[in-house]
């Protein structure tokens, strides 16, 4: 077996990134004999398909499956960095161990390391020790604290459907269950049962080691015991087995002791017990062998979880062949302490209303070896239907849309077509209706506060806790108990209350309130499903495209994106704030798609292509096949450009220009370090504004932004100030209805009516920046008096801040997103420090076509020569006066807009972080030459289309970039 030892450990390691630590990790293992040349960039490659940070400040970089070839034998080497390095997501590795395993030798160790992890407290422990001995002791597993004195009931406490022929015999077995023997067992012996309801019996005798027994009887009709279902025999000293008590009393007080005597399992029994009759959903159960080679290590591991994940049902498992506790099928950790070897049994528990389709897609899942290619020949497949419902979509049919996420997905679609609810409008008996309502309530709740609690944004989390509010509205449910009072049945109560509360919101004159409305269909929605049992229809567990009419809020935030390989929507454009939202995941993306496309039955084969705006339905073998090859391109040069990042964008003829990151909160600056960003191009801060109750206080927002500057370690940051209004609303902060927001009180023209706000937010920026190169960004600026009032208010900021403490390098700068300040640029560019190009907004007011419109998606394109021709007046006008000038819309992710803008003579693009690898490689494919030309004449160009088409030919011609013929 293996095992790790001092020499394998390296402690007060100082390396600044992920990159470094694993390439050093890499020649470690090399020099050792372990591995060849190039294990280092292919453990790279799995962190950018998985992250291995598994908790606690402890990281498991490992290979590929491909990578395998070159371990030449197991080995683990360990850093301990105090530091800490940047682990992507957030995360902080301060113990990193990089594994190369040829076999499954190493499983034993990863099993020990899970279970320790389990144990909590590892953190601080990790970040302060000294010496590698001090390293491995804390990776020993902690012997387990002495129970608690109470009376724990457990498996091998519990015998299920005992026979027995009399009361004697059966309190006999329970005194061997617990162990009893001489006075204690004679004394439980004499002791005289007592039934407590419904055919349950307790007996109970006094003894100084509390310990409870549970038998559930299996006895013929003819015994002593007929009308006997269980019985609970208990020692104690004093009231220890009160809460063990307290639970089975729930059972019998909801008059099901029968069905909790019919548990099929010890285990389920307890479980049971522990979630009490109200809460105990379906229990499906069934055993799967481990096929793999080298059995369940972190990456299939990792396949399971994921597709456990994608259930609602609590899905725990054990490993049958160890006999091993029982862990959760949702945790990476706890899966790697099942210890599992190739040929195990795993016996899986699914708990839940969709417990059967979570234990059948588990069952495919290890059936098809979880992604790896180990060959297991005797093994019957499930059956599939190769075209499943592709039969009545014509071959290579194309639909097209409007491009809100560049990339190409291949894949199965899963049309979420909105759930229809079927239910009688009267019910005879009130009590069960309104049973059935708290149940559904209940159920909701507790599912939204799951959601809440798994959810990391801010904004989704908040979002979740305004809807548990809105179930928790007193006067909501006694509108619905009324009418079932009346006869109505809870489904349709309920329904009837949900829509005339929906209809009243919606008509409020207040904007944010009638954006209420929304919530309480989602909210009425949930309920709905649990009162008629329509299960939403759940995404499938293996990769797919999904097809949605809308985006709902709480689609957006339950979204498990791990087996999501592109997205289409028939409503939104391409610039739309869930469009921007949906892009930063970095997964290709549609939107203004005919609405035919949700007729189309899911299971339907299909090509996303971001670079055309199409989806092409049912592709034959030879369009698949070429498809597949453009992926595969596509795969290597976003291979490559990751490799790249940390580079310097410059085109083949030496032009530089920065690639910066938009963020939409400080927590994401270390990231942008990460994927490569040169600095921050735009921080939104309306978000981090948006997701709290109040607006935050000086020193809480000097905080966030200090947080920030701190990350990006002198990389330049650009911070917008509030840009509130328009389709961003501030709950705290209700503002009359306006017949057209996107033209209405915005930006700094909100802030000119609460200049508190903006001098809040210069002042906290200020005191954060001392010395390091900070931007700050007034949005919606239109006229020179705005630009001059805020100016105005930022240098009485500055003159009020103690001089010892000023920060010099502050610069004052303004989006360009009205069409008015690009025309008017010289005048502005006389008096700003610089200019950042909002092109969504730019594009929406020029061309007059609401962003978030999918009818007026394709107008709203960015390439219409009218843009660049405001892009390039906005250019020369800043470099006229030796400014600085950024573009941060959604256009400079755009690959085909990306030679256009270099052309213009932007001196920074800023993108979104899943793109900033890529447009930096896009860069390095062209010449500046060649972009400036191209500009020219895209400028001349009669339309938008008539650009795309100059840019594509010119790369075709050049075969610049990743050509596809
Ligand atoms: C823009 O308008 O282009 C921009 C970057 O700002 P936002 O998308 O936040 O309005
Ligand atoms: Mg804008």
């Amino acid at each position: 077996m293996f095992s790790l030892s001092v020499s394998d450990i390296q402690t007060g390691v100082t390396l600044s990134d992920k990159t470094s630590v694993i390439q050093a990790l890499a020649a470690w293992l090399q020099q050792d004999g372990h591995v060849a040349t190039g294990y280092g960039d292919d453990m790279l490659a799995r962190e950018m398909q998985t992250s291995t940070y598994l908790g606690q400040g402890v990281a498991i970089p490992h290979g590929t499956q491909n990578g395998r070839r070159l371990i030449k034998r197991t080995g683990i080497k360990v850093m301990q960095l105090p530091q800490g390095v940047p682990w992507g997501n957030g995360h902080t590795a301060y113990l990193v161990l990089a594994i190369a395993a040829d076999s499954d030798a190493h499983l034993a160790l990863l099993q020990q390391l899970a279970r320790r992890l389990l144990q909590g407290g590892l953190l601080e422990h990790i970040m302060t020790c000294r010496d590698p001995a001090a390293v491995l002791a804390l990776l020993q597993v902690q012997s387990e604290p002495a129970p608690a004195a109470r009376c724990q009931l457990t498996p091998a406490h519990i015998a299920l459907q005992v026979n027995a022929g009399s009361l004697s015999e059966l309190v006999t077995q329970a005194c061997d269950l617990l162990g009893l023997e001489g006075r204690a067992k004679s004394a439980l012996q004499q002791s005289s049962p007592l039934h407590i309801g419904q055919g349950w019996w307790l007996c109970q005798t006094q003894g100084a080691t509390p310990g409870a027994a549970l038998l559930t009887l299996n006895t013929g009709p003819d015994t002593e015991l007929a009308s006997m279902v269980g019985l609970l025999a208990l020692q104690v000293s004093d009231l220890e087995h009160k809460a063990l008590l307290d639970q089975l009393s729930r059972w019998l007080a909801a008059g099901k002791g029968a069905e909790l005597a019919g548990e099929p399992s010890a285990e389920a029994l307890l479980a049971a017990l522990e979630q009490g009759p109200e809460q105990r959903p379906p229990y499906y159960e069934k055993t799967l062998q481990v096929y793999n080679e080298h059995g369940l290590h972190a990456r299939p591991s990792a396949m399971l979880v994921h597709t456990a994940k994608s259930f609602t049902a609590e899905i725990q498992v054990r490993n049958l062949t160890l006999d091993g506790p029982w862990v959760s099928a949702k945790n990476l950790m706890q899966m790697i302490t099942l210890g599992a070897s190739a040929g195990h049994e795993l016996l899986f528990r699914a708990t839940g209303a969709d417990g059967e389709q979570a234990l059948a897609a588990l069952a495919q899942s290890m059936n098809d070896n979880l992604g790896e290619s180990s060959p297991v020949p005797q093994r019957d497949p499930e059956p599939t239907d190769p075209a499943a419902g592709s039969s009545q979509i014509p071959a290579n049919m194309s639909i097209s849309g409007v491009t809100a996420s560049y990339g190409l997905a291949i894949g199965p679609l899963f049309v979420d077509v909105p759930l229809e609810f079927d239910y009688p409008t009267q019910a005879s008996d009130a009590t069960v209706e309104l049973q059935a309502l708290s149940q559904a309530l209940a159920r909701a709740r507790s599912e939204l506060a799951a959601t809440q609690q798994r959810i990391k944004d801010p904004q989704a989390k908040e979002l979740m806790a305004m809807h548990r509010e809105l179930l928790a509205d007193a006067s909501l449910t006694s509108g619905v108990q009324c009418r079932i009072q009346r006869g109505q049945s809870a489904a349709n109560a309920w329904w009837s209350e949900i829509d005339t509360l929906t209809r009243q919101q919606a008509a409020n004159k207040d904007v944010l309130l009638a954006d209420r409305a929304m919530d309480i269909r989602d909210v009425g929605h949930r309920v709905m499903a649990l009162l008629c049992h329509r299960q939403p229809v759940q995404p499938p567990s293996h990769p797919y495209i999904w097809v949605a009419r809308e985006i709902s809020p709480s689609q957006l935030v339950n979204l498990d994106i791990s087996q999501l390989l592109g997205w289409v929507s028939v409503g939104g454009g391409a610039s739309s704030h869930s469009a921007i939202l949906a892009a930063a995941l970095g997964i290709p993306a549609l939107v203004a798609v005919d609405e035919a496309v949700m007729a189309v039955p899911s299971g339907t084969t299909a090509i996303l292509d971001g670079a055309t705006a199409t989806l092409c339905l049912a592709p034959d073998a030879t369009l698949l096949a070429q498809a597949r090859g453009w992926q595969q391109q596509e795969q290597q040069a976003r291979a490559k450009a990751w490799e790249q990042r940390q580079q310097a964008a410059i085109t083949l003829d030496g032009h530089a220009i920065e690639v910066a990151a938009n963020v939409a909160n400080t927590e994401e600056a270390a990231d942008a370090v990460e994927v490569g960003a040169d600095g921050i191009g735009l921080l939104r801060t309306e978000f981090a504004f948006m997701a709290r109750r109040q607006l935050p206080e000086v020193d809480e927002q000097q905080t966030m932004y200090q947080a920030a500057l701190d990350a990006l370690a002198e990389r330049p940051l650009v911070v917008r100030t509030l840009d509130i209004g328009g389709d961003k609303p501030l709950l705290y902060y209700p503002m009359a209805a306006e017949d057209n927001p996107a033209l209405g009180v915005r930006g700094v023209r909100l802030c000119r009516q609460q200049p508190e706000w903006l001098a809040n937010q210069f002042r906290a920026l200020l005191l954060a920046a001392g010395t390091r190169p900070l931007h700050i960004l007034l949005p919606m600026i239109t006229d020179i008096s705005e630009w001059r009032w805020a100016k105005e208010l930022f240098d009485s900021i500055q003159a009020d801040i103690q001089a010892d403490i000023q920060a010099p390098s502050v610069k004052l700068g303004i989006m360009v997103e009205v069409p008015a300040v690009a025309l008017n640029a010289e005048v502005f560019a006389a008096e700003v420090d610089f200019f950042s190009i909002g092109t969504n907004d730019l594009a929406q007011y020029a061309l007059a076509a609401d962003r978030g419109n999918s009818a007026l998606a394709a107008l709203a394109d960015g390439l219409n020569p009218a843009i660049l021709k405001l892009i390039r007046m906005t250019v020369s006008a800043a470099h006229q006066q030796g400014k600085w000038v950024g573009l941060c819309g959604e256009l400079a992710a755009d690959p085909v807009a990306l030679p256009l803008l270099l052309g213009l003579g932007l001196d920074e693009l800023s993108v979104g972080l899943k793109q900033v690898a890529m447009v930096k490689s896009h860069v390095r494919q062209w010449r500046f030459s060649d972009c400036r030309q191209l500009a020219e004449q895209a400028l001349m160009a009669t339309d938008a289309t008539a650009v795309r088409t100059l840019v594509m030919q010119a790369q075709n011609n050049s075969a610049v970039t990743d050509s596809r013929e």
